[in-house]
């Protein structure tokens, strides 16, 4: 996608907890810009946490990226099924290990609630590891039901267990 397109601003969550997952982030960010019709603004610093979910896995490295897209939400959550397809993820256990996950979290100002998805995304208020990078990125955006800032948000959280890495994943940024 263009620099002079406009689309909608998305924000995306990114995960990863087996084989590398820094350079997994790395090669999946890379691959989402390649698509036609997303653009990737901007990547958070990568945060290393504990899994949620059984706790026999080794932590998880997420990030959450800003993309501008002409797709709308079921086409973003096509392309990115897609994608983690083709990083190898196969589904077996709920909250279990990964090579790659994908989540959308906002998608401009909409609403959606339908089988199979659902924006925003409904679980990230409880989670450090989405709430802090989003702040990372903007700390100016406003979730569209909640009458409360992300700053206020993400204060609820404990963000105990999470650990900064210092990598980019955009080369561009440094
Ligand atoms: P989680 O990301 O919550 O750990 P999974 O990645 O295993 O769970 O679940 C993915 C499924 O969740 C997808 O098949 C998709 O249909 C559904 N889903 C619902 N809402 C969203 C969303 N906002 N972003 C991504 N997937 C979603
Ligand atoms: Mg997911």
């Amino acid at each position: 996608m263009d620099d002079r397109d406009e689309g909608v601003c998305v924000y995306a969550a990114i995960g990863a907890n087996i084989g590398d997952p820094v350079q997994t982030l790395m090669d999946a960010v890379s691959r989402i810009g390649r698509h036609p019709e997303i653009r990737v603004d901007a990547a958070s610093s990568v945060y290393r946490n504990p899994p949620i979910g059984p706790q026999d896995q080794p932590h998880f490295y997420n990030s959450v990226l800003a993309l501008s897209t002409t797709l709308p939400p079921r086409g973003v959550l096509s392309a990115f099924l897609l994608i983690e397809k083709e990083f190898g993820r196969v589904r077996d256990i709920r909250w279990g290990p990964r090579t790659l996950d994908l989540d959308i979290l906002i998608y401009g100002e909409l609403i959606v609630c339908e089988p199979g998805l659902t924006i925003p995304h409904p679980r990230m208020l409880e989670r450090s590891f989405v709430l802090i990078p989003l702040l990372d990125l903007k700390p100016s955006i406003q979730h569209p039901t909640q009458n409360e800032s992300f700053q206020v948000l993400a204060g609820r959280v404990d963000r105990q267990d999470l650990e900064r890495i210092d990598v980019s994943l955009i080369p561009e940024q440094g």
